[in-house]
């Protein structure tokens, strides 16, 4: 077959696998949103068709001898080409290992099981769930075993979520982390005991809340005919082209920061995917480079912006007009610090900067544990609680705030945590760099987005999965990923509190 012919043959397979991939994606959106509760059974089964279809459309020899046919007419192919192959070939090694029927059942387990991590949350009540997590945690082990037997489950799991990232990576970072941020948290924790905070926890009108969402997004030069906002119970985004993203927030009538910050963090995943290059839209490039990266620019929004001086400085006044019965007696400054206090919680998504690497150690280790050592399952909750104690010095009162808080393990998502420490660290180094041509603080208190949106845009966003995040740091900064810009960012912001 000629080059040409082959590099058409690859296009239709690309349209084919976006078509399924949005029939799944809505559906998906659709069963975490507005779909009523007993339609999980139903949907699960059509999911697990739609997920087998494509098995056996990608999975078969003709695809085979294309992808590789093509590897070998490298020098031929541009650069963008190349990239889909390779991305395409890894997809490849990595799904073909699985025979279809397991790959058919994971897909309909995760269906039931995250349904019944929604159960077992609302009605804390972990033994329920204890069985699916089980099955969750030998699935990913035996898939990792037929995919990359030769290396250790987690590590598979790991590099798959963070190209390039392993155990021994991560176990640097957080040593760097320990060794550089740790030892201040307890001292600025107590000195912020002071702060006061109590406001944000009164009675805040979730219409209003609404509101708010969308004045933020608005603020972002955001265009409303290419997202919306929906509501569940774990916010998330699912970016589905370069016109389509979806993402929920979760509206608490007595927490205003909770809705306020989601919103915020997936806001920055939206605006990643509606910035992808059109060249890349729908194709295997679309999307981020990485999870990773893709944290990086969540976490920019929520907090390298949204918890900012000069954010909450620009913004409170609107604040104010919207809630002026809550936060009549509150200055920007209060609201700021209160929105910045560190302090040991219980929840990860209502975790303070300073405490957040905190919580993701804790799920790395404890995921650590079910693939490296024995755990039992049932042992899980209390070894949680024992970690947060250590850690935080905080015990969960029941495990909806324990081990049940989080969706990513009902999912079956295992190895996803570090990906957000990392995002969180990554945006540090690109503040940095993006500091040196844009005054970005004075441009964040005049609430004008344009030239910093535009630095993420043309630096990062607009690549999708171009480069892998390794190469994309690189490429940015000039230099490797370096945790020391998160290190000085946490102790610059939080010794001036
Ligand atoms: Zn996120």
């Amino acid at each position: 077959m000629k080059t040409q012919e082959m590099l058409q043959k690859l296009k239709e397979l690309e349209q084919i696998q976006y078509a399924y991939q949005y029939a799944m994606g809505v559906t998906s959106f659709d069963g975490n949103t507005v779909a009523p509760k007993n339609s999980y059974k139903a949907r699960g089964q059509a999911m697990s068709v739609l997920s087998g279809e494509t098995y056996k459309k990608f999975i078969n020899n003709e695809v085979k001898e294309l992808l590789y046919g093509l590897q070998e007419k490298k020098k031929e192919l541009d650069f963008v080409s190349n990239r889909k192959v390779e991305k395409y070939i890894e997809e490849y090694e990595k799904i073909s290992k699985i025979p279809i029927k397991e790959f058919m059942e994971f897909t309909k387990l995760r269906n039931e099981s995250n349904h019944s991590w929604e159960q077992a949350k609302t009605n804390d009540d972990f033994d329920s769930f204890a069985p699916y997590l089980t099955k969750i945690i030998e699935f990913n082990k035996r898939f990792a075993n037929y995919r990359k037997p030769e290396k250790k489950a987690y590590d598979v799991l790991l590099d798959d979520f963070e190209k390039g990232m392993e155990m021994d990576d991560i176990d640097k970072f957080f040593e760097q982390l320990k060794k550089d941020v740790v030892p201040s948290i307890k001292e600025v924790v107590s000195k912020s005991a002071k702060i006061r905070d109590d406001f944000l926890n009164r009675k805040f009108p979730i219409d209003k809340q609404k509101e708010l969402s969308y004045i933020l997004t608005d603020l972002l030069n955001m265009n409303r005919d290419d997202y919306t906002i929906g509501e569940s119970e774990h916010p998330f985004t699912m970016g589905l082209n370069n016109n389509d993203v979806r993402f929920t927030t979760h509206y608490y009538g007595n927490q205003i920061a909770s809705s306020f910050y989601s919103t915020m963090h997936e806001a920055g995943h939206a605006i990643y995917g509606l910035n992808s290059d059109e060249k890349l839209n729908t194709t295997v490039l679309a999307g981020g480079a990485s999870n990773g990266i893709h944290e990086s620019q969540s976490r920019f929004y929520e907090n390298l912006i949204g918890r900012s001086k000069e954010f909450i400085q620009y913004v409170f006044p609107t604040m104010k007009k919207l809630f002026p019965e809550q936060l009549g007696d509150v200055t920007a400054l209060e609201f700021y610090l209160a929105v910045n206090k560190p302090k040991t919680s219980l929840i990860r998504i209502e975790a303070d900067e300073l405490t957040y690497s905190l919580h993701i150690m804790v799920r790395y280790e404890i995921e650590r544990m079910m693939f490296e050592g024995d755990v039992n399952v049932k042992d899980l909750p209390a070894i949680w609680n024992k970690k947060y104690e250590e850690y935080l010095g905080i015990i969960p009162p029941n495990n909806t705030q324990g081990i049940l808080q989080d969706v990513h393990w009902g999912f079956g998502m295992m190895g996803y945590f570090p990906s957000y420490a990392l995002g969180s660290a990554y945006a540090s180094q690109f503040l940095a760099k993006m500091k040196e041509t844009i005054k970005f603080d004075s441009e964040v208190a005049k609430g004008d987005f344009t030239k910093i949106n535009l630095w993420l845009k043309e630096n990062i966003q607009t690549h999708g999965a171009i480069y892998t995040p390794k190469q994309l740091i690189m490429k940015t900064c000039g230099e490797e990923f370096n945790p020391a810009y998160y290190a000085d960012y946490l102790n610059d912001k939080f010794k001036a509190l």
